[in-house]
């Protein structure tokens, strides 16, 4: 069996090495047959122990090959979508990641193992305040939390290498599309509530964007705080 890191469970037959193994399955059941081979996303789902982020009642099924809910109508992403998602956006050990749906923490976890720094934007004040609670626990402490309204974007002005948002939406927000860097991707599903496509955006130098279609997702919606433009309109 190939080795994705951290080997140095103890074998104890404890808890911790019981979640190990059902991340191992996880991994080599429903990650690598399905294609995701990126080796960093790999070793992140071996390590983030997804078993943190579920609500107490789920814990059991938390390396289940589906999604889980949190609470509020929302969910986690099924693990599968969690690395397409992460694989997809093309990470570098120096990008600057930018996520929209903090959700239960667990994909924002998984990109911080991945890379320098993610800041995650969470509209429901009670979900942010738990996954920065479970950030404080693990010592993941390279992931900021904004309580607001992600549509707008990052409250500060900066720019983004990566920006992944883990909510459906008709149209990809225009403020995402202004924060996100010359050279860098964006991994977003945009669709309606029956049909929804997970693309990929690269972003050329010249400010144009390449479009990839990753298959067909089934996402929560992103919330448009102020109402969202037109479809036809936008990307
Ligand atoms: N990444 C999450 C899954 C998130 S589900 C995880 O790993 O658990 C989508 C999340 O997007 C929900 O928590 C929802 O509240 C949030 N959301 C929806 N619209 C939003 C918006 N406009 N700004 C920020 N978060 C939003």
């Amino acid at each position: 069996m190939a080795n994705y890191g951290n080997d140095t469970q103890d074998k104890n037959g404890n808890m911790e090495d019981i979640w190990y193994r059902r991340r191992r399955e996880m991994v080599d059941k429903q990650l690598i047959p399905r294609g995701i081979k990126d080796r960093a996303v790999l070793r992140s789902m071996m390590e983030v122990p997804r078993h943190e982020f579920v609500p107490d009642g789920e814990k059991r099924f938390a390396y289940r090959d589906g999604p889980l809910p949190i609470g509020l109508g929302q969910t986690i992403s099924q693990p599968y979508i969690v690395a397409l998602m992460a694989q997809a956006a093309k990470l570098t050990p120096d990008s600057c990641v930018l996520e929209i749906g903090t959700g239960s923490g667990y994909s924002a976890a998984v990109l911080s193992r991945i890379v320098e720094t993610v800041y995650t934007v969470e509209r429901h004040r009670k979900l942010a305040e738990r996954a920065r609670r479970i950030f404080d626990r693990l010592n993941y402490s390279n992931i900021k939390v904004h309580i607001g309204d992600g549509t707008k974007g990052w409250p500060e002005k900066m720019l983004f290498d990566r920006i992944i948002i883990t909510a459906r939406t008709p149209v990809v927000p225009q403020a995402l599309v202004e924060q996100l860097a010359p050279g860098g991707y964006m991994v977003v599903p945009v669709g309606d509530e029956v049909f929804q496509t997970l693309f990929q955006f690269y972003k050329k130098e010249d400010g144009s964007l390449v479009k990839k279609d990753l298959g067909t997702v089934r996402f929560v919606p992103l919330v448009w705080e102020d109402g969202c433009p037109d479809p036809n309109s936008g990307l």
